[in-house]
């Protein structure tokens, strides 16, 4: 066994003690009176009656130790502003927010709905809730007014906050006007509306005895101290909802001492960070990477954190890497889809800045392709560690765990469970799968912490969705279809709904994926399962050209159609080779970078694509179109 695999084991085998020990890396009030409680599974609950505060760990004992240490560092390439808080100031930003909580009723247990660009006071908005014991439920800003509502109506908040407006590409992008739209769509809108006023845009307008403006209260309550309100463990401190690629959006309940320590658990064990070293994910606080990883993750280890308003392009794709730089940023966090995008671009953009600071690059969200993961690790000359989890899960399930041990990298591979999950792979049947068996991936339950306590507002659900694929045993199913090497390595090989039939073998997406971005011409792809009368499916692939001049011509597409086939039949066979291979300019992601597999299927099935709440661009689907009647 490797030092990892025993770390693992003992994770499982010595629950308890291996918790009790991790525990020890955050601040206690009062410590937990058990460590684990399983008695009414799947339900679990961690570190009972413990007390703890989450932003008393992100914040106040970084603050009282090393308070002129850079805690936030804030960077704007659409409005140009740069700003770095330290500890000492972050926690007083914190408390001012939270003495205007307190002034417009906020209490402990209320949510706390927030709906913001990538300011610093979402930042504040965020950790001033953990302060005082309030639940956010932050909604990623790119949503209309209509998703906004739901949410609304599902965790009835007792006060809003927002912004003017958000800025992307150079153009603002009215936030507050859709605040207005949603609450007048809500069952249950908030009785307060906190604004934060970017001077974006001069038009919003103002509803009387609802509406206060953050500059005019924060000058109000610039010398407030607000102590922390300790809570017990299984109080929760945030919901968040999935980021919708196949169907409606879950609200995933979180607890708050279990978040705490598994966020500080995985910091040292497989991100590798620690005090005085700097984290930049380029994730946004909307999403669970945001949560995790920029907001509470980083700050809990003592680290400080970059948040970023901008996109990977703009001013130039070095932006990036300039940041890197400047703030010598230890630890980045990213995701495939944006290595993806930077492919496309000359890879000089990597090698113009020193990025010597940089240990390690992290990828989660999606299938990492083998040939993007071998492109990113060339051109950073670092290790590059793929990474599986889920907004359910909050923190990673599969990892190379850096922290314990260096086991090497297998490209494309998510590698190991992490510690703390009893990760397998099942058949349909419940029984486990053998070596390099496809199958479905889920967890031994109780799930380790930091994981959904439950659906918010609806436990029934969280059995039935997540503990009911099997009748025997009970397990927690990611809904994700896997697979494990004889040494251990595992891949995701796409989502269960996601798996196509053709003519009796079963084929995951990814697989496909995986062989047509082998070919040296394709920047991106999405091979979907269309039905077929004679096979009962057939794998249909829309593919990007890294460049766009190779598929200009219907001759050109025609070749490169041919060429890719025969790319798949050398690794695939010929049993996998797409009816049709479709070029387009993008394919349909989530606001979260995510495919819109089942948008895509229904489109080359002739059916409505479906819910499209959470779609990026819809042109992408129009050209989908365009190219089926090709
Ligand atoms: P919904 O559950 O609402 O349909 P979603 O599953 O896309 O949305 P997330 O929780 O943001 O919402 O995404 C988790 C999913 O992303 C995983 O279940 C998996 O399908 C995919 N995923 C995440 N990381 C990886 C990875 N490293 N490799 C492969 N797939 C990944
Ligand atoms: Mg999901």
């Amino acid at each position: 066994m490797t030092d990892y695999q025993q770390f693992h084991r003992r994770s499982i085998d010595q629950r308890d003690e291996f918790w009790a020990e991790q525990a020890a890396l955050v601040h206690w009030n009062k410590p937990a009176e058990q460590i684990c409680d399983f008695s009414h599974p799947p339900f679990v609950k961690w570190f009972k009656g413990g007390e703890t505060n989450l932003c008393y760990n992100a914040v106040d004992r970084h603050a009282a130790k090393r308070p002129n240490e850079r805690a936030l560092i804030y960077v704007s390439t659409e409005t140009g502003e740069e700003k770095v808080y330290s500890f000492a100031e972050l926690q007083r930003e914190v408390e001012r927010m939270a003495a205007i909580y307190q002034a417009l009723g906020v209490r402990r247990g209320d949510r706390v709905l927030i709906y913001m660009p990538m300011i610093a006071e979402a930042a504040f908005a965020m950790l001033a809730c953990a302060r005082i014991g309030a639940i956010h439920s932050v909604v990623f800003g790119g949503f209309a007014a209509g998703s906004l509502a739901t949410r609304i109506d599902d965790a009835k908040p007792a006060l809003m906050v927002s912004a003017d407006a958000g800025m992307r590409n150079g153009k603002p992008v009215p936030y507050k006007h859709l605040v207005d739209e949603a609450c007048s769509l809500a069952q249950c809108p908030p009785q307060k509306v906190l604004i934060v006023d970017r001077g974006l845009d001069k038009g919003f307008t103002r509803v009387d005895g609802r509406d206060v403006d953050y500059a005019e209260l924060r000058a109000k309550h610039l010398d407030a101290r607000v102590p922390v309100t300790w809570v017990e463990s299984s109080e929760p401190s945030y919901i968040l909802y999935t980021s919708g690629t196949t169907g409606k959006p879950k609200g995933v309940q979180r607890d708050t001492g279990g978040y705490c320590v598994a966020l500080a658990a995985s910091m040292k064990h497989i991100y590798t960070g620690g005090e005085g070293e700097t984290m930049f994910t380029t994730s946004d606080i909307g999403w669970v990477v945001g949560h995790s990883y920029i907001i509470y993750g980083p700050l809990i280890a003592g680290m400080a954190t970059v948040m970023y308003e901008g996109t990977p392009l703009r001013p130039d794709p070095g932006i990036w890497w300039q940041i890197v730089e400047k703030y010598k940023v230890d630890v980045m966090f990213s995701a495939p889809t944006a290595v993806r995008v930077l492919k496309k671009q000359d890879p000089a953009w990597l090698r113009k800045y020193d990025l010597s600071s940089l240990k390690h690059l992290f990828l989660a969200g999606e299938p990492l392709d083998e040939t993007s993961h071998r492109w990113i690790m060339d051109a950073l000359g670092i290790p590059v560690i793929d990474n599986y989890w889920q907004t359910e899960t909050g923190w990673p399930m599969l990892a190379i765990c850096r922290g314990v041990e260096d086991s090497p990298i297998k490209l494309g591979s998510p590698a190991f469970p992490v510690f703390g999950y009893d990760l397998r792979i099942f058949r349909e049947d419940g029984s486990e799968c053998g070596a390099n068996e496809k199958g479905i991936v889920g967890v031994v339950p109780p799930l380790p912490p930091g994981c959904l306590s439950t659906v918010w507002g609806q436990d029934e659900r969280f059995v039935s969705t997540y503990f009911s694929v099997f009748k025997e045993p009970m397990v927690y199913s990611s809904s994700d279809w896997g697979i494990k090497d004889d040494r251990g390595y595992h891949s995701i090989l796409g989502r269960m709904d996601d798996v196509i039939n053709v003519a009796g073998h079963r084929l995951g997406t990814r697989e496909i994926e995986e062989a047509v971005q082998m070919h040296p011409a394709i920047a991106e792809v999405a091979v979907v399962g269309v039905a077929d009368e004679v096979k009962g499916q057939m794998p249909m692939a829309f593919a990007v050209a890294k460049d766009a001049a190779a598929v200009d011509t219907a001759e050109k597409r025609a070749a490169l159609e041919k060429d890719v086939m025969k790319k798949v039949d050398a690794v695939l066979g010929a049993i996998a080779r797409p009816g049709r291979v479709h070029f387009i300019n993008g394919l349909p992601k989530t606001r979260s970078g995510k495919m819109l597999r089942r948008s895509i299927q229904a489109l080359a099935e002739g059916r409505d694509a479906g819910d499209l709440t959470t779609i990026d661009d819809p042109g992408t689907l129009e050209q989908i179109r365009a190219a089926l009647k090709s």
